[in-house]
Parts: structure tokens; C-alpha cells; sequence
């Protein structure tokens, strides 16, 4: 029954390391069955570490495998039980390609989670290869691996936060590895207390090791880096100083509007009247044009664009200034140019943005530390947007756990 040359072969499309495999059976309905077995004759106890050979037991189970095309596949796998040697007690194997106490190999769950990224869990599941229960035991499986991992490598902090439910003032903290982009960690909250307990947790050989953590403009993260990252230098996102000077933007966008509205209630000559409507046309539907960066407008908002600057002189002058903001973080890669350049923008815009105004001045070592060490541009932005959009998909985010597991994986798919 046995072909040596089909089981060579077999062993080679199974692709698993040490396993080989002993014998196949297809059942209709049901699949590919493959029996298959270690090729170590040994194994490490886990209590002491010695070597042994000595087999105590058999155990054998089932496992589910990636299926090969449209049939499912499964592997009856041996997790034999050793008796140790020195410590007199039997222990069981340890297997690479799967989990102990799971049904299914581990390349199944990485794929399986893949999957699950792109799709919501029933879709996935009503495939018929893996289970509801088996998918969220998979996630959470997932993220406890992730929650343990300390980040040994990090050298530069980002802080940032998302709303969890836009509007409701909830927020959660994220923290970013700013050299390689990826998020660490998501905590339920974005309070000191709650991100102080995660930090302290990496020991202080990362916490010494790290030399920037980038945040938005908030003296609890300052505190906490100061206390925790005695190395680090404290650097503004210019991300969020960007959001800042936008929402002042805005604000005076819709004051404008507000104030045409009621010129218009309140005209009594006709003439007047269709000049203030002439103007409120003008600011209309023009929020995208005055708030994207100028580079990547449509045609369409460029022209709004003109048209809004047209009818407000003091819209035209904050666009302006917001622009130049930008474009000094854009194009100034040292320090001495730098803090020259974002004087001269305070001291024109005091009057328009006062706000910013205020928190740049008393931000502004840490604004202008920027300059030093400009790499971050974009990826506190790309992560939150990107954030943003895994929330916007929607699978159920009212759970920040499952936001978390998800966001996490995102990053980590290669665990
Ligand atoms: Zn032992």
C-alpha cells in the first residue's frame, strides 16, 4: 500500500522541518489525512534541559494543516512523551509547527489571521477549514504573543493616541517603533498611569536605551518621558503641531461662514445682500481645499481654493501661513535654519493663529528638535491613518481588544 517514493514525496510538499511522512489516506468528504512523525529521536526536557532518548509514550491526535487546493488536510501527528533521566519524570515533545493542546498546525494560523485581516471571522470560517472558536482562539493566541514581546531594539518613541469612537472622547494610546514603523503596543487608555505601567515593564535597559521619543503636544507624556527615558530627547510631532494649526484654520473657516450667514439675515439693501451671498458661496464646501496640503489637491478643490482666498482675505492669509509652516518641516534639515525660519513664521503668525502661536512658543524646544533629527516625518501621520482605516472597516471596534489584536497583527503578521 505504502509507496516509499509517494512518501518522499509527500514529506517534501508537507514542507514541515524534522517531520516526515508515514503513511496518507483520502477520505471523501472529509480530506487528505496524512500520518506523519518526528525524524528526531529525542528531546530536551523542559524542566532541566538534559537530552532524552528514552520514549515513555505515545500520543497521537489530529491536527488540521493548510489544505492543499480545495481539500482540507490533516496530519495525525505523534507528541510523544519522554521520560527524563535525571529528573525521573515523563514530559512530552515539544513540536514547532504546532502549538501544544491546538487542532491545527501553526502556519495554519498565520494564515488563517492573515485572512482574517483582510475579512471578518464568519467569512473566513464559513470556508469550512477552520472554526469560529478555533479563529478566535487563533487571534487570541496571537496577542498574548505579542503582548509579551519587549521591544529590545527601540531606539526612537512615537506616542500617539486614536479616538476608539470618534466622537466620545475615549481614547487610546498607541506606541510606534519610529525606525521601523511599527506599531508596539495599544493601551486602553491614554492616560500616564496606563502607559507608564507598559513602558516600565520593558526594564530599564530598553527604557536607558532609548535616545527620542516623539508625542504630541501633552506635559503628561513629557513628564513620563522625562521620568522613565532619562536618555531621551523629547521631540513634537510635527504631525500633531500640523493638526493643531489646521483646527485653527477650520475654526476660523466656519466663523467666517457664521458671520456671512448673519450678514445675510441681517441686510436690508438688496445689493448688499447678493455681495455677502457671493461670499458665502465662496467659503462653501471649501474645508478640503483650505485643510489638504496644497500639493495634492484636485483640480476641482484648487479651484475652490482660489475661489475661497478670493472672498476671504483672512482665510487667504492663514492658508498661506499653513503652507509655509509645512514647507519649513519639509525642507529644513538643520537645526540653525530651522529655528530661524519658524521665528519668522511666529512673528506673522501671532495674528492668525494664536493658539498654535501659544503652543509652539512653549513647545518650542521641543518643536524645533525636530530639526535635529527629521527622519519621523510621515510615519506617526501613516500609522494613524492607517489606524484610522482598520477602525473605519468596522468588525466590531466597540471591543478595544479586538481593535488591539487586529491593529497589532497588522504590524506583526511575521511573529
Ligand atoms: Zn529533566
Amino acid at each position: 500500500m505504502v509507496n516509499k517514493k509517494d512518501i518522499k514525496i509527500l514529506t517534501e510538499i508537507l514542507d514541515l522541518e524534522d517531520v516526515k511522512v508515514i503513511s496518507h489516506r483520502l477520505h471523501s468528504g472529509i480530506g487528505i489525512i496524512l500520518q506523519t512523525e518526528s525524524k528526531k529521536s529525542q528531546s530536551i526536557c523542559p524542566n532541566c534541559g538534559e537530552i532524552s532518548h528514552k520514549l515513555h509514550q505515545n500520543h497521537r491526535h489530529i491536527v488540521k494543516d493548510l489544505p492543499f487546493g480545495e481539500k482540507p488536510v490533516f496530519l495525525e501527528i505523534n507528541r510523544r512523551q519522554f521520560k527524563c533521566e535525571k529528573c525521573k519524570k515523563p514530559f512530552s515533545e515539544e513540536l514547532d509547527f504546532v502549538r501544544k493542546k491546538r487542532t491545527y498546525t501553526k502556519r495554519l494560523a498565520y494564515k488563517t489571521i492573515q485572512e482574517v485581516l483582510e475579512n471578518d471571522i464568519h467569512t473566513i470560517a464559513s470556508k469550512g477549514i477552520v472554526t469560529t472558536e478555533e479563529i478566535e482562539r487563533m487571534l487570541k493566541d496571537a496577542s498574548e504573543e505579542l503582548s509579551d514581546s519587549r521591544p529590545l531594539n527601540l531606539k526612537r518613541l512615537g506616542i500617539d493616541e486614536i479616538a476608539l469612537v470618534k466622537g466620545k472622547g475615549h481614547y487610546c494610546a498607541v506606541l510606534i517603533d519610529l525606525d521601523t514603523s511599527k506599531v508596539i503596543a495599544m493601551l486602553s487608555d491614554r492616560t500616564k498611569a496606563v502607559i507608564a505601567e507598559v513602558i516600565t515593564g520593558w526594564g530599564v535597559e530598553v527604557l536607558d536605551r532609548i535616545e527620542e521619543v516623539s508625542i504630541d503636544l501633552w506635559q503628561g507624556y513629557k513628564n513620563l518621558v522625562v521620568e522613565l527615558m532619562p536618555n531621551a530627547q523629547v521631540v513634537a510631532d510635527r504631525f500633531h503641531v500640523m493638526t493643531q494649526i489646521n483646527k485653527e484654520l477650520d475654526t476660523q473657516r466656519k466663523r467666517e461662514k457664521r458671520n456671512v450667514e448673519e450678514l445675510i439675515k441681517k441686510a436690508k439693501l438688496v445689493a448688499d445682500k447678493t455681495e455677502y451671498e457671493q461670499i458665502l458661496e465662496g467659503l462653501k464646501s471649501s474645508k478640503y481645499s483650505l485643510l489638504k496640503n496644497e500639493d495634492n489637491l484636485s483640480e476641482e478643490q484648487l479651484n475652490k481654493l482660489i475661489e475661497v482666498k478670493s472672498v476671504s482675505p483672512i482665510l487667504k492669509v492663514m492658508h498661506e501661513l499653513k503652507e509655509k509652516f509645512r514647507k519649513i518641516f519639509n525642507k529644513t534639515n538643520d537645526w540653525y535654519t530651522g529655528v530661524f525660519k519658524l521665528g519668522m513664521w511666529l512673528s506673522r503668525a501671532k495674528k492668525y493663529f494664536p493658539k498654535s502661536n501659544n503652543t509652539i512658543i512653549r513647545w518650542f524646544d521641543e518643536v524645533i528638535a525636530y530639526f535635529d533629527n527629521g527622519t519621523n516625518s510621515g510615519t506617526v501621520e501613516g500609522i494613524n491613518n492607517k489606524l484610522k482605516l482598520i477602525k473605519r472597516s468596522g468588525y466590531g471596534f466597540r471591543n478595544f481588544e479586538n481593535f488591539r489584536v487586529r491593529c497589532l497583527l497588522n504590524w506583526h503578521i511575521n511573529y
